[in-house]
C-alpha cells in the first residue's frame, strides 16, 4: 500500500472512529430524569393544559426558551421566539383559525373577527453546511382546560405533546454533548397551535425563504403511552395495542430507514419493536403535513393512540418513561443519521 493511501486510510478510519465516539456521547446525554423533569413540569396542573394564545403556552414556551438557553443551543430568531398571528371568523360561522394572509385580511373585514397572539420557539445548531437544513419538530400547545367539566378540568397533554417536547430538548441536549458539528444545519422546532389546525409549522415553512434547502422533517407527536394506530386508511387489520411498539411512519425519500433503524434497535437491545409505515405526502394528523404538502422528506415517531387521547386523563403519572427514554435515543440517532448526509 502506498504511504499516501494508508495516511489517506487511517484518516477515514479515525473520523469514523471519532463520529462514533460522539454519537455515543450523545446517547448518554439522554436521561430518564431528563425527560420525566421537562414532561412533569410541561404536563403540571399549573400549566393549565398549554393552550396556544392563553397563559399556560405562554409559559410552556418560556420553559422551552430557558432550556435552549441554558444547553448553549444558539436561537434561530432572534430570542428564540417567532411570534405569529391567527385569525378567524365570528364564533357563530365557525371555529377555523387560519395564518395566511389572505384569509387573515378576509377576516379583518368581518364583524366579531378573532385574533389569536401565538409564538413557535426555534434553536439552532449549525451545521458545517449553513445552506441545508434538517428540522425536529413538537409541538408544544395541548387543549386547555374546560370549566364545563364535572371532575378533572384541565387536558395535561403528558404524552400529546409533552413527550415530543422534552424528547426534542434531550436530543438537543444530545447534540451539544456529542461536540460534533453535524453537515446539514439543525433546526429545533417547537410548533404552537398544532390543536388548531398545525398553525405554528404551518407559518413558519409558508414564510420559510427556501422550503427546497430543508433536507428532512421529523416529526414528534405523542411518544409516551402505547396505543394503536386506528386512522390509518390502509391499515386494515385488527388494532392490537403491543406493549413498547410505536409507529416509524416516513415519506418516500426515507424508505432505506426502516431496515437500518431496525437493526440499530437491536444491536442495542433497546425494548422497543418499531412499526414501520408509509406515510403519503398528503396525510395529516400533526406538523407533518405543513412539510409533505411541500415536497420535505418526512419521518414521524408516533407511539399511538390510546383512550386518554384528548382527555384529561392525559397525565404524566400514566407514561411509560423506559419507553420514552429509548424512543428519545432512537430519534436521536435518526436526527444524527439524517443531519449528517453528503
Ligand atoms: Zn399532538
Amino acid at each position: 500500500m502506498k504511504r499516501t493511501t494508508l495516511l489517506a486510510l487511517l484518516f477515514v478510519l479515525s473520523a469514523g472512529i471519532r463520529a462514533q465516539n460522539a454519537t455515543e456521547k450523545g446517547l448518554n446525554a439522554i436521561s430518564r430524569q431528563g425527560l420525566e423533569a421537562h414532561l412533569s413540569f410541561l404536563a403540571d396542573d399549573l400549566l393549565e393544559g398549554r393552550e396556544a394564545g392563553k397563559r399556560g403556552g405562554a409559559l410552556a414556551a418560556g420553559y422551552i426558551k430557558a432550556v435552549l438557553s441554558s444547553l448553549g443551543i444558539p436561537p434561530f430568531v432572534d430570542g428564540y421566539f417567532q411570534p405569529f398571528e391567527a385569525y378567524g371568523r365570528d364564533r357563530q360561522k365557525g371555529t377555523n383559525f387560519q395564518v395566511n394572509p389572505d384569509s387573515i385580511a378576509h377576516y379583518k373585514q368581518e364583524p366579531g373577527h378573532r385574533r389569536l397572539s401565538l409564538k413557535n420557539v426555534l434553536g439552532y445548531l449549525e451545521g458545517r453546511n449553513r445552506d441545508e437544513y434538517v428540522i425536529l419538530g413538537a409541538h408544544y400547545d395541548h387543549l386547555g382546560t374546560d370549566e364545563s367539566l364535572a371532575d378533572d378540568r384541565i387536558y395535561n397533554g403528558a404524552d400529546d405533546n409533552a413527550s415530543g417536547v422534552a424528547a426534542a430538548l434531550q436530543i438537543a441536549r444530545a447534540f451539544v454533548a456529542a461536540g460534533e458539528q453535524p453537515e446539514q444545519s439543525i433546526i429545533f422546532a417547537f410548533w404552537d397551535a398544532e390543536e388548531l389546525g398545525c398553525l405554528g409549522s404551518e407559518y413558519f415553512i409558508a414564510g420559510f425563504e427556501s422550503p427546497a434547502s430543508i433536507k428532512g422533517y421529523i416529526n414528534l407527536d405523542m411518544l409516551g403511552r402505547d396505543g394503536t394506530l386506528p386512522a390509518f386508511p390502509s391499515n386494515k387489520e385488527r388494532q392490537e395495542v403491543l406493549p413498547n411498539a410505536f409507529f416509524f411512519l416516513y415519506t418516500e425519500a426515507f424508505a432505506a430507514y426502516p431496515a437500518w433503524l431496525g437493526g440499530e434497535i437491536n444491536a442495542r437491545r433497546w425494548n422497543i419493536t418499531p412499526n414501520a409505515r408509509t406515510l403519503s405526502s398528503k396525510a395529516r394528523g400533526s406538523d407533518n403535513a405543513s412539510f409533505s404538502a411541500r415536497n420535505i422528506p418526512v419521518l414521524w415517531f408516533f407511539s399511538g393512540i390510546h383512550p386518554d387521547y384528548h382527555r384529561p386523563a392525559d397525565e404524566s403519572g400514566k407514561i411509560n418513561f423506559d419507553k420514552l427514554t429509548n424512543l428519545t435515543k432512537t430519534v436521536y440517532l435518526s436526527l444524527w443519521k439524517v443531519s449528517n448526509r453528503n
